[in-house]
């Protein structure tokens, strides 16, 4: 079923949701050419650990190893973390984080350079951060499912890269992985109607070329099958009577902590 949230349980998500954001507003201080994805997970999980009460989400979510997901270059989502997989000058990574509270849930992912990274790269990873965020303005009442896929695919059209169809966003509260599904291709108009309370973590995934995927053989570690380039950003939203609210938004005292080189 599809949970409808008060307005007093959204500030309590927002309240995991800001680790996240924080987490990932710092995060970029420790990416560089060198370090393990392990190194990178050690550091997500202790950051969130650092709040009282707060919890990595995925730790053990399906049997998943890591603190957090990290998924490098070609890889898509559901990387696991390692202290054997070192990233180079040009790689790019996604850092997929859930935190729980209190019992509640939120679910962000960023796609980062490491080092300086190829126009192909970057472009990539400004049109998966714009469709997020053409996303999430679809994300009002009154709406259905499919204007958020919609959207998706209006930011995406004309570039050639491929949208991720069979991984979808999700609603999340209580458990990360809540009802309603939500794709990243649509229709207008269809799919359940989004209502007021109602929180989506809506997270386009993009491949550069194909958007057929596959699973390694480590069970976990999902790629396109032509192997191309991939990026992946994810916000988790409510839909409030104000309009979407993003809940995993880093508060402006980690971004300063990051500019002046303090995280
Ligand atoms: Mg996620
Ligand atoms: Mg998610």
């Amino acid at each position: 079923m599809v949970h409808l949230r008060t307005p007093e349980e959204i500030d309590l998500m927002a309240r995991a949701g800001a680790i996240i954001g924080d987490l990932l507003a710092v995060v970029p201080t420790r990416i560089r050419p060198g370090v393990t994805t392990g190194e990178l997970d050690t550091f997500c999980e202790e950051f969130i650990r650092s709040h009282d009460g707060a919890v990595p989400a995925f730790k053990g979510l399906y049997g998943f190893p890591g603190a957090v997901c990290i998924s490098v270059n070609e890889e898509v989502v559901h990387g696991i973390p390692s202290s054997e997989r070192t990233v180079g000058e040009g790689d790019i990574l996604s850092i997929d984080v859930g935190v729980r509270l209190d019992g509640w849930c939120a679910d962000s992912a960023w796609t980062f350079a490491v080092g300086e990274i190829s126009a192909e790269a970057q472009h990539l990873m400004k049109v998966t951060e714009e469709s997020l965020y053409a996303a999430v303005e679809a994300a009002v009442k009154g709406n259905h499912v499919g204007d958020i896929g919609v959207a998706v695919m209006g930011a995406v059209e004309g570039t050639g890269y491929g949208i991720i169809r069979d991984l979808v966003g999700h609603g999340i509260g209580r458990d990360v992985h809540e009802e309603p599904q939500v794709p990243n291709v649509g229709r207008a108009g269809q799919g359940p109607l989004l209502r007021e309370g109602m929180v989506l973590a809506i997270e386009p995934m993009l491949s550069a070329g194909t958007p057929a995927i596959k699973t390694l053989s480590d069970g976990w570690t999902v790629i396109p099958q032509d192997g191309s380039l991939s990026a992946h950003f994810e916000h988790t939203v409510a839909v409030t009577a104000e309009g979407p609210r993003v809940l995993t938004m880093a508060r402006a005292e980690a971004t300063e902590a990051r500019l002046s080189g303090t995280a």
